[in-house]
């Protein structure tokens, strides 16, 4: 009866290490609150069951390895990782925690591997770290056999996937580990970022993990205010670079930290030196470069002598500095995986920062152009795909990163996109509406005068010369009956309604047009009053007088009308009027030669009209009646 009880695994078992998980936290790590996810995972590792961690980079995933590791005493938590460059720096602070630690990788000599893989089988060490390179070298294989496991950990899992950002050839071998060991009853536990299903089941499949634990975070961060700026060119991008950057210009005060990612070292390069020559002080950091200056930029921007970081995505994973206030996409990043886990190198402190991304497309051109030259490399069209929808789609940036991630969150209030697009939906609207008034109001004025409608309006002009602004004469013109129109009783006047039917526009363009010839004239600089050159001091009160006679009676060079003139005009005041009330444009009811040539011809039936050239059997179907009629007064 007892046995059944004394189960490792049982429930007394659990109870005890879940009481005991908080007070390890607070005495080996110093922590007092688990952060989402942590507790959970950290449990089923402890339960012996293979775990798959995603939580945002800076969630604290190291935690969920170092705590169970603290806690057992006699077995080996490997841990795989990619980060050579952190491996020193993480076994120190380990040990600083009373937790035996030690790496392997290349750049420690055979002999010193040789010590520390003698030392992990001894169990000496509790938690190794090494490179995947080693983990699955020969020699490794052979030790690993008689390596007694806790766990096995494969730290930024991502990279088993092709469809990660970040793919490494080696992870893909991982999974050979357990299956090689002659007790394979320790529990992998993957640790990741990226949560896309795609690379979430590669991950899965590709370690063999059996049924894991998924532990899934928010994707959400409340303090990142994202953003895209659309420059139209890279010199837009530099102003834009530099006004964000303002809170680091002045040398003395440090404001946090800044990375500007680049898609290119050349472009790494460029921006480097334009930042310099504007004197901010910034590293940059990419793969062409020494390790030695790569080592020595890092640590000047690490201790915060330079704030300003200028990298490739060579720079990052891993290497989180809590204060980073600004993080900007000069260029687009590869994918959207990538770009989330480089801007969320932002405010992992939790207070606000920002992150932005330069979206032009041409730079999207130069990634597809990137990810196609990597032969491994299926997919980059598709993974780009998600980042022209994220620059392009008018929804909260975080609702759609989160999305990306599988995780459905609220609007985050502080996008560009929350923050704006009342405010740029009104504008896009307001300007719309404008667009269209501006667009109406340019046809009205576009509107084409007939010669007789042009007369008349000249006609006015000599009536009432220097009296009137263009405004009240072409309200007048058209028949207007508005408060200035009234108030110089113009309602009265013969002109009133005689281009009726005519936009107003059409009127004062015409008007401005004429003054800009100096065909017509103005007097009076605050109230422009028009007037025609020969008209000026013929001040005429006869309003009352019929104005198509005085038009003619008046000194201007003009010939009296001809018959056939007269025809014409009334031919045309007949095609204006049609075309007014068709809504066609007058041409398409007669051209004016066609006019002239029926004025002169003057047929007396439809065949004649029919005759006419330009005169097609349809016009003669809908005007010819009209036509024979207005002629047949001249005819007769
Ligand atoms: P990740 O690997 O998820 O990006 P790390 O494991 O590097 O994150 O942890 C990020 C930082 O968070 C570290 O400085 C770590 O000490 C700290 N951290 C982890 N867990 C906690 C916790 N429960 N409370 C406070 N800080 C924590
Ligand atoms: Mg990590
Ligand atoms: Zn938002």
């Amino acid at each position: 009866m007892r046995n059944l009880i004394v189960d490792p695994f049982g429930i007394q078992e659990i109870l005890r290490v879940t009481l005991d998980l908080r007070s390890e936290l607070k005495t080996k790590f110093g922590f007092s609150e688990f952060r989402p996810g942590q507790e959970e995972a950290i449990r089923s590792v402890l339960e012996g069951k293979d775990t798959l961690a995603i939580l945002p980079t800076g969630a604290g995933k190291s935690l969920i390895y170092q705590l169970p590791a603290a806690i057992q005493t006699n077995k080996l938590t490997l841990v795989i990782s990619p980060l050579i460059a952190l491996m020193k720096d993480q076994t120190e602070s380990l040990l600083a925690k009373g937790i035996p630690a030690a790496f392997c990788n290349s750049t420690q000599d055979e002999v010193e591997q040789m010590t520390i893989l003698a030392k992990s089988v001894k169990g000496e060490i509790r938690v190794l770290l090494v490179s995947p390179e080693r983990a699955l070298s020969n020699g490794f294989l052979r030790i690993f056999r008689e390596l007694d496991l806790f766990s096995l950990v494969v730290d930024e899992a991502h990279c088993v996937s092709q469809w990660g950002h970040d793919f490494r050839p080696e992870y893909r071998q991982i999974h050979v580990l357990r299956e090689r060991h002659p007790r394979p009853n320790f529990p992998i536990l993957a640790l990741t970022a990226t949560a896309t299903e795609r690379v979430q089941t590669d991950v899965q499949s590709s370690l063999g993990m059996k049924t894991p634990t998924v532990v899934l975070s928010t994707f959400f961060r409340p303090n990142l205010k994202f953003s895209v700026k659309y420059p139209a060119a890279e010199r837009d991008k530099a102003d834009r670079l530099i006004e964000l950057l303002e809170p680091w210009k002045d040398g003395r005060k440090f404001p946090g930290r800044a990375i500007v990612y680049c898609a290119t070292r050349k472009k790494t390069d460029e921006v480097y030196d334009l930042l310099k020559d504007f004197g901010f002080s910034v590293g940059k950091y990419h793969a062409g470069r020494t390790d030695g200056i790569r080592e020595r930029t890092q640590n000047a921007y690490t201790s915060g002598k330079v704030p300003i970081l200028v990298a490739t995505n060579a720079f990052g994973m891993g290497m989180d500095q809590p204060d980073v206030r600004l993080v900007v996409h000069y260029q687009v990043p590869a994918s959207l995986e990538a770009y989330y886990q480089e801007a969320g190198r932002a405010g992992r402190d939790g207070l606000g920062s920002e992150c932005v991304l330069f979206y032009k497309a041409g730079d999207v051109a130069t990634q597809t152009f990137m990810l196609s030259k990597e032969t491994n490399f299926k997919g980059g069209d598709t993974l780009l795909k998600y980042i022209k929808e994220y620059a392009n789609k008018e929804e909260c940036r975080q609702v759609q990163l989160c999305s990306y991630f599988g995780e459905t969150i609220s609007p985050c209030g502080s996008c560009d996109i929350c923050t704006e697009i009342g405010a740029n939906l009104h504008r896009s609207k307001f300007l719309k509406t404008e667009a269209a008034k501006v667009q109406k109001k340019n046809e009205k004025r576009d509107y084409p005068l007939s010669e007789w409608e042009e007369e008349t309006i000249q006609n006015f002009l000599k009536e009432h010369p220097a009296v009137f602004g263009k405004t009240i004469i072409a309200k007048t013109l058209v028949g207007k009956r508005t408060k200035d129109v009234l108030r110089y009783r113009m309602e009265r006047n013969p002109f009133h309604g005689k281009l009726d039917g005519i936009p107003e526009e059409a009127v004062v363009a015409k008007l401005e047009t004429w003054v800009e010839q100096k065909k017509v004239l103005v007097a009076g600089a605050k109230y422009p009053k028009l007037y025609l050159p020969n008209f000026a001091k013929i001040k005429s009160k006869a309003t009352s007088s019929n104005s198509d006679e005085t038009g003619s009676s008046n000194g201007k060079v003009k010939k009296p009308p001809t018959l056939n003139s007269q025809i014409l005009k009334e031919l045309m005041n007949y095609r204006d009027r049609k075309a007014r009330q068709l809504k066609w444009k007058k041409f398409m009811v007669f051209q004016n030669p066609v006019l002239k040539r029926i004025a002169e011809r003057k047929p007396r039936s439809l065949s004649e009209l029919e005759a006419t050239k330009g005169v097609g059997p349809a016009k003669v179907e809908r005007f010819g009646n009209d036509i024979i009629e207005i002629l047949s007064k001249w005819n007769e």
